[in-house]
């Protein structure tokens, strides 16, 4: 079974409400979708949001990447050579890690497709659900504790609240949310790189005086200042988080060796999808250091290939896959099931979308 078609659609759902975080705030979902055709007639789907804030990666340059680059390098090979294809597209062009993610998911749905297997139990999973948590975009107060309410209401047990945009409320905003929605409830803080290295030691110390009972601090400080984010680690007890300093396995080895992090966020955006994911996971549970998966501002086709890793390796243990929950519309047939917090699996084949209203060319 070979690759025959590689084209590509575009897909618009509004958010419920905007998506407010330090980097960027935002209404609408607005990816590129992808679909693999097979010459048995067969199609696999991917998805790839244009988050040019945190991965570089442009609606145009998710496009030319595939269609210049990516599907010259793949077509024609044979679907069941699954890693043959990652390796050439790995090589076919640098970086533009959301292209490959679409193009690495569309091949892996197909793969499993082909074997008329779910893809999580293609992946080695035996979970069968995994709990998300919702985020809580930054706002001030009153709104993001209203947000915070209507979640716990919704069934949400686990709450990322997102600060780091205005400095100084932050512990204010965390206060207010734990007093609102009580000591049963999961909290989750991500700064999004807000912060300084030592206002963010300060800002967590506040935290863990309070009694507030942090989960976990992701991402306090910039991207690239390991340093800091090792400063931050050694000098508070909360655990910390690496997502925007972690997109490849590479990266992976790098926090862990410098203890830069306690734990590794995976985003197929990041890594450019499930192959190089696959290697953040062993390197992690090599080292006894535990993952979340989490998404951009992704719809369900995306998340639920995310879903499918997450349900397959055991050393994910933290989801954070609220990209539908977020969306007014659920515009696909089939995959998992995204009921509140819960995401169910399903024994369809592959990612498990039947259904992709897009208009490819
Ligand atoms: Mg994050």
């Amino acid at each position: 079974m070979r690759i025959q078609k590689i084209e590509l659609g575009e897909i618009r759902i509004p958010l419920v409400t905007p998506f407010r975080t330090a980097l960027r705030t935002v209404t609408e979902i607005r990816d590129i979708v992808v679909r693999i055709t097979a010459d048995d007639g067969q199609a696999g789907y991917g998805e790839a949001p244009a988050t040019a804030v945190i991965t570089g990666d442009t609606w145009g340059s998710i496009e030319t990447a595939i269609r210049e680059f990516i599907a010259p390098a793949i077509l024609g090979m044979d679907i069941e050579d699954i890693d043959g294809i990652m390796r050439r597209m790995q090589k076919a062009i640098l970086k533009n890690t959301s292209a490959k993610a679409a193009v690495d998911m569309a091949v892996y749905d197909l793969y499993a497709r082909n074997l008329g297997r779910p893809l999580y139990k293609v992946l080695g999973g035996g979970s069968d659900s995994i709990e998300t948590d919702l985020t809580i975009s930054v706002n001030d107060v009153s709104q993001m504790v209203e947000d915070a309410l209507r979640g716990v209401e919704q069934g949400f047990r686990i709450l990322k609240v997102k600060v780091g945009k205005e400095g100084k409320g932050d512990v204010e905003r965390i206060q207010a949310i734990r007093q609102a929605v009580g000591e049963n409830v999961v909290i989750r803080v991500d700064a999004n790189q807000g912060w300084a290295p030592k206002e963010a030691v300060r800002i967590i110390r506040s935290l863990e005086d309070k009694g507030l009972d942090i989960d976990l601090v992701e991402q306090p400080v910039n991207a690239h200042d390991f340093a800091g984010m090792k400063f931050v680690t050694a000098n508070v007890s909360t655990p910390v988080l690496a997502d925007e300093s972690v997109f490849s396995s590479q990266d992976a080895i790098r926090i862990i060796e410098e203890r830069a992090a306690d734990l590794i966020n995976i985003k197929l955006m990041k890594t450019g999808g499930i192959y190089e994911a696959l290697k953040i996971c062993g390197i992690a549970e090599s080292f006894g250091v535990e993952c979340m998966t989490g998404c951009m501002l992704e719809s369900k086709l995306a998340v639920s290939a995310a879903a499918h890793l997450a349900a397959a390796k055991g050393v994910i243990t933290r989801h954070d896959l609220d990209g539908p929950a977020l969306c007014s519309t659920d515009p696909y047939e089939g995959g998992p099931v995204f009921e509140g917090p819960r995401i169910r699996m399903t024994g369809q084949p592959g990612i498990g979308i039947g259904k992709v209203p897009v208009e490819f060319r």
